[in-house]
């Protein structure tokens, strides 16, 4: 990649951040496409949000995403919003034009995009959501501005079960045609009842994640039938334990975190240059 005189600035925010894919991502992609653009990722903590986010507008950068633990402060900081990004109350990717920024939050979207991938379409589809962390919530709200039917969000009774309250208020005033129920995760009862009722199953939690991975949300292993669409937010493992029980139980449409982590970076890179990145180029590159 040559770096000019005129090469233009793009970057993440957050911390921490040296593990991060997205400049890899980003880099190939504008090189992919001939921009004369650079990806870099700065170390941000929250008291500093501000500060940097008025340096990135001061020095002509075009657009920054945002990771933890800044993205609800900079929702706060943006010129607009998005629905989406509105209704979850963060963002993860910013545009900045005449010194105005342009707040967006690409997790649902990737979420909703990764299963029309799959031949699968949120539209008038029943979910039942575990999680009301940041990926639930995208996820929540994106299926709801999409079109989705009813959607159950459970959540152990944690400092998280609030926010499913929240969502759930928040997407009944603004798309009052969307059932929303909230539930404690700990009433397996009525979890394995409404699995029953839904087209699509989603774990947007951390179990399952490393080092929780031999754990899974979902110990009645009959409530999964062919068609029941399951999907993991997480992609460390790749294949999850409820993934793996879920295929061994004859589920047909078995998708993991990783399609959602590309897409929700696809889609960023759109919003950012108005080009379609390289996905499956990427994928290849970076997400295998
Ligand atoms: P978060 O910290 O915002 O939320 C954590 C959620 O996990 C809460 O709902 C909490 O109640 C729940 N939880 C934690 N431990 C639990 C336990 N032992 N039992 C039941 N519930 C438990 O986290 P997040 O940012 O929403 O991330 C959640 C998962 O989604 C992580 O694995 C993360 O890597 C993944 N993620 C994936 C993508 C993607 O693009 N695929 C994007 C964001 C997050």
């Amino acid at each position: 990649m040559d770096i000019n005189g005129k090469t233009e600035l793009f970057c993440l925010i957050g911390s921490p951040v040296g593990h991060s894919g997205s400049p890899a991502m980003y880099n190939y992609s504008f090189h992919r496409t001939n921009m004369n653009c650079a990806y870099l990722a700065f170390d941000v903590e929250l008291a500093k949000t501000k500060e940097v986010v008025d340096s990135l507008k001061a020095l002509g950068c075009r657009g920054f995403n945002v990771t933890m633990p800044c993205k609800t402060r900079v929702a706060e900081l943006a010129d607009e919003l998005s629905d989406a990004a509105a209704l979850i109350g963060a963002c993860n990717t910013v545009v900045i034009k005449d010194g105005r920024l342009y707040g967006h939050n690409t997790d649902g979207i990737g979420f909703v995009k990764n299963l029309k991938e799959h031949g699968v379409d949120v539209k008038d589809k029943v979910m039942a959501v575990m999680g009301a962390g940041g990926a639930a919530t995208a996820i929540q709200v994106q299926s709801a501005l999409e079109g989705a039917k009813k959607i159950y969000i459970f959540n152990r009774r944690d400092e998280f079960y609030p926010n499913a309250e929240s969502t759930a208020k928040k997407i009944s005033e603004k798309l009052p045609e969307v059932d929303v129920e909230v539930y404690p995760l700990e009433d397996s009862r009525v979890l394995y009842e409404k699995v029953q009722k839904s087209h699509i199953l989603v774990n947007a939690t951390k179990v399952g994640m490393k080092p929780m991975e031999e754990e899974s949300l979902i110990q009645d292993l009959s409530v999964f039938r062919p068609d029941l669409v399951v999907a993991d937010a997480v992609y460390n493992p790749r294949e999850t334990k409820l993934l793996r029980e879920a295929m061994e139980k004859g589920c047909k449409t078995v998708l993991g975190g990783i399609g959602m982590l590309l897409r929700q970076g696809e889609a960023a890179f759109n919003i950012f240059t108005g080009e379609d990145m390289p996905a499956q180029e990427v994928y290849e590159k970076f997400f295998q």
